[in-house]
Order: structure tokens, then C-alpha cells, then sequence
């Protein structure tokens, strides 16, 4: 596809045509000027009466004011969550497997809405919001709702009870896709929930407490409260909340531990990554290389489990770097809404600052940068793709996240080189290997320490897979029937 992509623009260019783009029409898209919290069933003002921008970082331009909850109104939210506790529990399990399926299917009926504003709000392009992000969200709650009334089979001989009240905090890489991992389980294993969505992608979130209000799940089952990282710590530290789960950074994960000791709380976390994407000679390099541009470049790299380290054995390191720069050149960056952009804009000012650091990082460091020839909009934060060579195992581009679409590459000669530089970062996550030996997979995998880990393919996700880390990147799972775990006792 990329390739006739490219080929369509050269020709175009070739015939003196202008390359037209084809922008996602954005009518009949309402986005409130302002947004209020979701508690108990109702839209209501936050307290203090405080309300923070939402920028689109595509234009920089604000698309609308989201409430700032306090920690009254994180009390308000709990509060509901445990009074709506009770009905909830006692609802026959396939009652509350129905909701799931009308919320599931509400969210395939507004998909093209949904997946406008996703992109107009985090900036990634709308092919990945409309063919990746709503539609893997429904799929989330499709399966949870199947599992509502089957917790007999999912714990056999256990009595699988619900905690309570979830307390659950997301990040802003992939917005409605988190919330539907967070909330999805919770509800189909009997728990009320107060989620919160990151700062600078709150919108789906909010969309879909309209869904969650049009399909009349009971008030109070699921509060959605919008603030700042001290809303997120007004509700880890909440005395009604039962369990906590955080998908985020590594830094945040650790706070929200240490307040966690010796509360009794249960809690499961979902940090960074800097995964390892393995390319050994005897792979099929065209693959290798489209694997490697998904790995890195999907979400503009903001993915807790990007292949952000490329280690390719020696001897194809000259011939993989040159088909790897020529795709790299074929990617389209820009308008997120732009039906033909592989990469849009990165989704904050803060987070741009945090990448452009990064590269005079990597420069000062010794490293070789190349970026692709692509041209990007002067109004917005974009970044070209970017790839470091001449990296060493110590370097800060090599050791740390940057969750951008900055690659750093290695070299390696045998499996247990690729298998010992791959391992060495504070992270365990997810990796990929690239080779055409079934045998060479299993060795090579059963070695990594890393939660998910694919072969000859890369960033494919499914509701029924456990994902989760090792090390510095989480402990427990969600997904699949591991992440009804983290909802039951038993
Ligand atoms: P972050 O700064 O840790 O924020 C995550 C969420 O926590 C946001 O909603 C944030 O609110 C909130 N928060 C901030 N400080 C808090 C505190 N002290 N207590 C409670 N909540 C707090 O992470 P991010 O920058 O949004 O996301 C990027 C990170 O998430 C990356 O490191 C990435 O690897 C990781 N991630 C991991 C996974 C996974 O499944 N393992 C998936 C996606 C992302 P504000 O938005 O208001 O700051
Ligand atoms: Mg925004």
C-alpha cells in the first residue's frame, strides 16, 4: 500500500500534478465548547468551578474546556461508584453482560465520530483511530460482555466476587482504547468504576460517558472525572477506592506504589517500554523493514510497547539501513485528519519539548542521526521520523523512553549478543523477532525478558491476549481472561 502510495506521488509529481490531500470532513462532528464531570448517571460542574483546555496539536488551537476535578469531586465520583455498587453486584451477570454488548456496539455505531475526535484531540492519523484504535475499543467491550456470565468458567471451583470500586487512570497514547481495557472488565466481573483520562485527551472519554448515559447503564456504575495528575492522586489515595489500576509512566507508577503500601488496596500497573526488535540474517527483510516502520513509527511512537531499539545482525546491516531509509521516506507526515498520513502530530507541547531533548541527547551522545526527506506543516508539533546510528548500550537514547518516532539501532552477532543487548534496560514490556527459523523464535523468545513478544509481525493486539510487563514496565495483566483477575477476588 505504502509503496503504491509513494509510486501515486512520484507519478503526480512526475506530471507537474499537485499531491491533493484528503482531509477527513469534520461536519456533523459536535464537540461541546465545554465539558463538565460525569458522576452518578449526570453531567454536573466541578466544584471549584476550574476548567482546562484541550488543544488540538495538529494547529495548536483549542477544541474545547474540560473540568478540573478536585478532590470533592473525586469524593462525589467514589461515593456514587460505591452506592451504585450494591444494585450492580446483584444484577444477574448476563444483565450486566448486555450493557457491555449496547455499549459495545454504540461505540461501532459512532466509530467515524469517535475516531474524528481522537484524532483532532491526540493528533494520530485518522486511518489508525478509524481502523485501529474505536474499533479494537468495541472489540474490548464485545469480549468482556461475553465473559459477564461466564466468570464460572473463568475461575472453575472459585467463587470469582468483584472488589468494588475501581479507580482508573489512563494515559493520553491511546485514549478510548484504555478506557475500554480499564472499563470493560471491571464491569463484566461485577465492579463500579470513577476513571480518569489523561489531560490532553479527554474528549473520548466524555463522548463515551454520553454513550454510557444513551444506553442507561445504571447511574453511578461508571463516573469519569477529567483533571491533572493530582485528580489521578485525589483518587489512588481515596479511602473508598478497592483497586487501582494505572496505565502511565514508570515515574508515576512508582509514586502510586509507595502510597499503595499497606493500604490492602489490589492494583495492577501498566508502565513504559523500550522494546527490542530483533532482525536476524536469515529474515525476510522487506517484511523485517515494514515491521520495523510499524514498530516504531504507529502513534507517532507513542506506544508503551514500540520497537524502539532495532538490533539487525551484522551482515544485512548495510542492506536493511537502505531499504529501511528509503520507506522511510515514502511516510506522509502531517494532518492527522488527512486520510494519507502514516504519522500526525505529536500529542503535546510538552511532549514535543520531551522528544526534540531527546535528539540533542542523542547527538551530544555521540550517535548518528538521520531523519526522512518528508516535509511538516509549520504551525503544530510534528516530528520526522528519525534514526539514530553509532548508539552504544549505555546510551540515554538507547537506555531510556522517549515515546516518540525516534529508532535507535544496533548491531549483533550471534543470538545470545541480540538476546543479552536486548534484555539490558530497566524495561521489560514486549520485543520482536525477525527470522525465518521456527527454532530460532523459540529460543530467542523463551530468553527475553518482556510480557509480549512477536515474530515476524508487530503491534498486533487482540482483546482475548494478556498484555503486561516485567521489570520496570508493570506488574499484572490485562486482557484475555488474565484481566478478569485483576477485578475478582476469590
Ligand atoms: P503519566 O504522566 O504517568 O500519566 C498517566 C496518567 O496518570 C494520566 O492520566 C496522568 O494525568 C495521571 N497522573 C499523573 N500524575 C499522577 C499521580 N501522581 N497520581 C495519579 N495519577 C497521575 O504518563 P503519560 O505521559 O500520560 O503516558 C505515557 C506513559 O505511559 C509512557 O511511559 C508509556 O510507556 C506508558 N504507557 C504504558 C502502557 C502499558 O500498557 N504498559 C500503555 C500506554 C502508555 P495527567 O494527564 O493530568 O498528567
Ligand atoms: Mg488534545
Amino acid at each position: 500500500m505504502a509503496k503504491q502510495k509513494a509510486a501515486a506521488i512520484n507519478l503526480a509529481f512526475n506530471h507537474g500534478w499537485t499531491y491533493a490531500p484528503a482531509p477527513e470532513s469534520t461536519d456533523h462532528i459536535e464537540i461541546k465548547s465545554q465539558y463538565d464531570l460525569f458522576i452518578n448517571g449526570k453531567f454536573v460542574a466541578p466544584t471549584q468551578g476550574q476548567y482546562m483546555d484541550s488543544i488540538n496539536p495538529a494547529n495548536e488551537k483549542k477544541l474545547s474546556s474540560v473540568a478540573i476535578a478536585q478532590t470533592a469531586d473525586v469524593d462525589k465520583a467514589v461515593k456514587a461508584a460505591q452506592q451504585a455498587s450494591t444494585g450492580w453486584q446483584k444484577l444477574k451477570p448476563s444483565e450486566r453482560g448486555k450493557y457491555l454488548f449496547r455499549i459495545a456496539r454504540m461505540l461501532q455505531e459512532r466509530g467515524r465520530e469517535l475516531a474524528i475526535i481522537e484524532s483532532l484531540d491526540g493528533g494520530k492519523p485518522i486511518r489508525e483511530s478509524r481502523d485501529v484504535d474505536i474499533p479494537l475499543a468495541a472489540a474490548h467491550f464485545f469480549y468482556y460482555a461475553g465473559w459477564a456470565d461466564k466468570l464460572a468458567y473463568a475461575f472453575p471451583g472459585r467463587d470469582a466476587q468483584p472488589l468494588g470500586v475501581a479507580g482508573q487512570i489512563i494515559p493520553w497514547n491511546f485514549p478510548l482504547l484504555m478506557a475500554a481495557w480499564k472499563i470493560a472488565p471491571a464491569l463484566a466481573c461485577g465492579n463500579t468504576v470513577v476513571l480518569k483520562p489523561a489531560e490532553t485527551t479527554s474528549l473520548t472519554a466524555l463522548k463515551l460517558a454520553e454513550i454510557i448515559q444513551a444506553c442507561e447503564l445504571p447511574p453511578g456504575v461508571v463516573n469519569i472525572i477529567t483533571g491533572a495528575g493530582s485528580t489521578g492522586q485525589a483518587l489512588v489515595n481515596h479511602a473508598g477506592i478497592n483497586k487501582v489500576a494505572f496505565t502511565g509512566s514508570t515515574q508515576v507508577g512508582k509514586a502510586i506504589q509507595k502510597a499503595l503500601a499497606g493500604t490492602g488496596k489490589k492494583y495492577t500497573l501498566e508502565l513504559g517500554g523500550k522494546a527490542a526488535n530483533i532482525v536476524f540474517e536469515d529474515a525476510a527483510i522487506d517484511q523485517a523493514v515494514e515491521g520495523i516502520i510499524n514498530g516504531i513509527f504507529f502513534n507517532q511512537g507513542h506506544v508503551c510497547c514500540a520497537g524502539s531499539r532495532l538490533l539487525v545482525q551484522e551482515g544485512i546491516k548495510d542492506v536493511l539501513l537502505k531499504k529501511l531509509k528509503l520507506r522511510m521516506d515514502t511516510l506522509i507526515v502531517g494532518d492527522p485528519l488527512d486520510k494519507n498520513t502514516d504519522i500526525g502530530a505529536i500529542n503535546s507541547k510538552e511532549q514535543f519539548g520531551k522528544i526534540k531533548n531527546y535528539l540533542r541527547i542523542g547527538i551530544n551522545e555521540g550517535g548518528n542521526m538521520h531523519q526522512s526527506n518528508c516535509t511538516i506543516p509549520n504551525k503544530g508539533y510534528f516530528i520526522k521520523p528519525t534514526i539514530f546510528t553509532d548508539v552504544a548500550q549505555s546510551s540515554r537514547i538507547v537506555q531510556e523512553e522517549i515515546f516518540g518516532p525516534v529508532l535507535s539501532i544496533q548491531t549483533f552477532r550471534t543470538p545470545e549478543e541480540a538476546i543479552e543487548k536486548a534484555n539490558n534496560t530497566p524495561y521489560g514490556l514486549s520485543g520482536g523477532v525477525w527470522t525465518d527459523k521456527g527454532a530460532k523464535v523459540f529460543k530467542v523468545t523463551g530468553k527475553l525478558k518482556a510480557g509480549v513478544i512477536w515474530a515476524n509481525t508487530y503491534n498486533k493486539f487482540d482483546p482475548t491476549s494478556p498484555f503486561g510487563g516485567y521489570k520496570e514496565s508493570g506488574m499484572g495483566r490485562e486482557g484475555g481472561l488474565h484481566g478478569l483477575h485483576a477485578y475478582v477476588k476469590l
